[in-house]
């Protein structure tokens, strides 16, 4: 499946001369969304993943019908002060903006192999800002997963170079 076909960019959103991939569209199409999440699972069946790590919100989105595909268990990243426990925290630079993320201090035992997704990588802060977070957790990260990729900013460059990365599709 093309999955180019059920993603709608929008012009000039949420600002002037960012073309805007819109995976709603994707979403509301049931055999396209199972047909993506399907295929991200296949990449990484083999990883033997204990966790899967998403950052809100449509790292939820993704994230979580993975890991019911997977059988694995779910762990939400989330901007500060929306988590009620204790948490770690990581600040980070977005493609249009600045922010800070949070995950549950006991959310991952030390060791624990840990597979990131969210929808897209842009220029990569989310994700740099989310292994930041399991690092502090001393997850074993095996891989980062998104639907799509946009290559043009080079997000892939500024990961660690040994980190597996997989996309469905790229732009
Ligand atoms: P990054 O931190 O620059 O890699 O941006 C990735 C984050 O911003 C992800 O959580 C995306 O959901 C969001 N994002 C950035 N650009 C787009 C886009 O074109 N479509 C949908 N989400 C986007």
């Amino acid at each position: 499946m093309d999955f180019k076909d059920k993603i709608r960019v929008i012009s000039d959103f949420p600002q002037p001369g960012v073309r805007f991939k819109d995976i709603t569209t994707l979403l509301k199409d049931g055999p396209a969304f199972r047909a993506a999440i399907d295929q991200m699972a296949e990449k990484i069946e083999d990883k033997q993943v204990d966790l899967i790590v998403g950052p809100e919100a449509r790292g939820f989105v993704v994230g979580t019908p993975l890991a019911y595909a997977l059988g694995v268990g779910f762990i939400p990243v989330r901007k500060t002060g929306k988590l009620p426990a204790e948490t770690v925290e990581a600040g980070y630079n977005l493609e249009y903006g600045k922010d800070r993320l949070a995950i549950h201090r006991d959310a991952i035992q030390p060791g624990q192999r840990v597979l990131i997704v969210d929808d897209l990588l842009a220029t990569g802060g989310t994700i740099q800002a989310t292994l930041n977070l399991v690092n502090q957790l001393q997850a074993d990260v095996v891989g980062a997963a998104f639907i799509i990729e946009l290559t043009y900013l080079q997000g892939r460059e500024k990961l660690p170079a040994d980190l597996d990365v997989f996309t469905l599709v790229q732009y």
